[in-house]
């Protein structure tokens, strides 16, 4: 059909302006990496409202990470007049906000708290003793696999007890049901929902209470889903729930991206779309880009090797490029190594730091880069990794918050009782759960009514005088700003003289919980809301759960390097990428030899690193590694075997070598020189390379011991202190240090 004249579209190549064109009606919009999916469904958005006058207010985006979300709310706001009043977030903060609004409906109370990863482990933990069939050595973390992939699945307790297999993880299925069950009775007793719910609650609500699908369908009239084939069947079920009335919905993926199966993900519903939606339109993207050339031919390349996927074109806009880069390291130190000096070499060629990142298969790989970038003193932001919120101060302090808001919160009080000691032991805790129990009220009752009730032999008034405590925070969380609420509990909790008798690392502490207290604050200019509604973002942007990852890393400068799993890089890209532990047992991972389908699984997770690339990308493998405290010779992944003459194996100054070579010092014996071997150090720093805690010989100043290490190369300072000057910054090209 014509385009419409405008100066948005114009901005598109013409499959991408038919697809951001599509006014009503469902719509497909199938395609490879990079061929501007997210960018269509972006204009498609901005075009709606330029063009055919949609409301803002009626529009409504999924994405699939909190990045993505704030990403997409930035480039909106360039094109689009109004964007503030565009509905952009995650399944899961969607469920956040239409359960606070309308959970009501539904017996959730006023103030329920979100539990995240943590906090379900304890509740596990609790009731998993009381459970037969299961065993005092189970892993809580076992159960929660089961219950997270029974809400994926949409499936309760009654359905696991149906279930025609007779063991859940291991579990017997009748076991499996009943701790589903306890945990659900447990955590809906104490006013709290966990992760799974914000989606399936949200189901419910929809399906029990048509008015309030209603309403919420008029704040969603255009309904669009990025990462469609990462969905699973919770999010699918939300998603057609939403859609039903006005039928407007655009969905973009790429089933060979699809990445997430172990956690409930089903490829089955972006191949299915047109079986949904018989009269969908389908939208093909065919160029690519992104990547250069070489890049681009690279993952065809790897990807026509799963059996099981639907064949689509992708073509390279960009030229050829650079060669793509293989180096198989001696081993995993010498892969940092390798890493650093060619960041440090880009760097140096007027390359930001923020245009490079380093993918992994798992979150421990990040280690060995982060001390190799550190020693060079490349600046390295973690994304996914321990987050600011998960930090333990962090969480302490939040749990009082909790139950100041919502004094039934059984898990928050049990965090925080003895943190500091206020004179309430184990004993004492449990017959206060016990009576609590018996009497049907929260723990906190149970303290408050400790004295007069006898439910103590004797040091009854701690309890009192806890929930005295707790009722007065649940005051300052009436009357307070949520940045000055938080003041007052950190002050008032006994926290920082807990953390004074902490010394160094009370400190850092201590630092946190003002950068917590920061952050309310920057939280209030931004948003409107009351402590509760902080709590929730902070919920959200907290947990392990990498997939959840937000605001980390509070104290890296700007311009850093980015270090993620290859999970985490979904959508986005960098000018220059590096993939470690190319091997197998890493990628593929062990498991997924294992499981159905996991080899191709893992295929289409390398697939979607290689295609973060935009000019460099290098891979890399190191041949012996420590895992487990022991070091052990790898193998090369069998995708690298997949991948034939696609890219260059070089030694470490990048010079090409055979592949099939053992190691690369059989093309280079002139760089093996002095304790190169036995160090294990890359030789572009080998001899000179100065470690932090290092003694070292100076011919003036005699012994000394290297503090700090700055630069590489030519250019590599270290500041020795020597007991008979004191410390010296020098300059290790001219310094003449011998190492000792
Ligand atoms: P992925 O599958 O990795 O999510 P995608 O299909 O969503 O990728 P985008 O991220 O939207 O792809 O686009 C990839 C890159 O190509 C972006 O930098 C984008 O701005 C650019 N791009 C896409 N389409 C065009 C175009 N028509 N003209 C210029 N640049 C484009
Ligand atoms: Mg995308």
């Amino acid at each position: 059909p014509d385009l419409p004249d405008s100066p948005l579209l114009s901005q598109l190549n013409p499959n991408q302006a038919q697809a951001a064109n599509h006014y009503t009606g469902p719509a497909l919009v199938i395609a490879g990496a990079g061929s501007g999916k997210t960018r269509t469904l972006i204009y498609r958005i901005a075009h709606l409202i330029n063009h055919y006058g949609v409301d803002p207010g009626e529009i409504l985006a999924v994405t699939f990470t909190n990045k993505a979300a704030a990403e997409m709310r930035e480039r909106a706001k360039h094109l689009i007049h109004g964007a503030d009043r565009l509905w952009m977030s995650t399944f899961h903060s969607a469920g956040v906000r239409i359960l606070r609004a309308y959970g009501e409906h539904i017996g959730l109370r006023r103030g329920f708290v979100i539990y995240d990863d943590d906090d379900q482990l304890d509740l596990l933990k609790e009731i998993m003793g009381t459970i037969p069939g299961v065993g005092p050595d189970t892993n809580p973390r076992v159960l929660r696999g089961i219950l997270d992939r029974a809400k994926s699945n949409l499936l309760t307790p009654g359905d696991l007890d149906r279930s025609p297999e007779p063991f859940i993880s291991g579990l017997p299925r009748a076991a499996a049901a009943e701790v589903y069950r306890r945990y659900e009775a447990r955590k809906k007793g104490q006013n709290a929902i966990d992760f799974g719910d914000l989606i399936t609650e949200t189901v419910r609500l929809f399906r029990e209470v048509p008015g309030v699908l209603d309403r919420v369908q008029d704040r969603a009239r255009f309904i669009h889903v990025d990462e469609y084939q990462d969905t699973n069947k919770a999010q699918y079920e939300l998603t057609r729930l939403l859609v039903s009335r006005d039928r407007n919905l655009l969905v973009v993926g790429d089933p060979d991206q699809s990445i997430y199966k172990f956690r409930g993900a089903d490829i089955q519903n972006i191949l299915d779309f047109q079986k949904d939606y018989p009269d969908a339109k389908v939208y093909m993207l065919e160029h690519n880009y992104r990547s250069s050339a070489r890049v681009l031919g690279l993952a065809n390349k790897l990807i026509e090797n799963n059996s099981e996927r639907l064949e689509k074109t992708l073509r390279a806009v960009k030229e050829d490029g650079h060669p793509v880069m293989f180096h198989r390291a001696t081993d995993h130190r010498a892969e940092g190594d390798f890493v650093a000096e060619w960041l440090t070499r880009l760097h140096g060629e007027g390359l930001k730091f923020t245009d490079m990142a380093v993918l992994y298969r798992t979150n421990a790989q990040s280690r060995v880069i982060e001390e190799s970038l550190r020693r060079v003193q490349i600046p390295a932001k973690i994304v996914g990794g321990l987050s600011f919120y998960d930090r333990r101060e962090i969480k302490d302090i939040l749990a009082y918050a909790r139950l100041a808001i919502n004094p039934e919160d059984d898990v928050a009080l049990r965090r925080i009782v003895g943190r500091p000691k206020r004179g309430i032991g184990d004993t004492a805790l449990e017959r206060l759960m016990e009576w609590a129990r018996i009497n049907g009220t929260s723990l906190l009752t149970a303290c408050a009514h400790a004295q007069e009730r006898n439910i103590l032999d004797r040091g009854a008034q701690k309890p009192v005088e806890f929930a005295k405590l707790m009722h007065e925070m649940s005051e300052a969380a009436d009357n307070y700003e949520p940045g000055p609420f938080l003041r007052f509990v950190v002050e008032h909790s006994g926290y920082l003289d807990l953390l004074r008798q902490e010394g160094q690392e009370g400190q850092v502490r201590m630092e946190n919980l003002d950068e917590l207290v920061n952050a309310a604050e920057e939280w209030s200019q931004s948003n409107e809301g009351t402590i509760a509604d902080f709590l929730d973002d902070a919920a959200l942007l907290s947990s392990v759960d990498d997939m959840r990852a937000g605001r980390e890393n509070r104290d890296v400068p700007e311009d850093a390097v980015t270090l993620m799993t290859l999970h985490n890089a979904k959508g986005l890209e960098f000018p220059v990428v590096f993939i470690v532990g190319t091997e197998e047992g890493l990628l593929p991972s062990k498991n997924a030899l294992q499981e159905p389908g996991g080899i191709e699984e893992e295929r289409r997770l390398f697939y979607v690193g290689i295609t973060r690339a935009m000019d460099r990308l290098f891979l890399t493998a190191a041949q012996n590694r420590m895992q487990y405290g022991k070091t052990n010779s790898t193998e090369d992944s069998r995708f690298l075997e997949e991948l034939g003459d696609g890219f260059d194996a070089v030694d470490p100054y990048g010079q090409v070598i055979d592949y099939r070579a053992k190691t690369w010092r059989e093309f280079r014996p002139d760089v093996l020189t002095r304790a190169s071997a036995v160090k294990n150090t890359s030789p572009m720093t080998e001899g000179m390379a100065y470690r932090g805690g290092e003694k070292v010989r100076h011919p003036k100043f005699g012994e000394g011991q290297v503090l700090a290490v700055a630069g590489v190369g030519d250019r590599q300072e270290v500041t020795v202190h020597f007991p008979t000057v004191g410390a010296k910054k020098l300059l290790v090209k001219f310094a003449n240090l011998t190492k000792m």
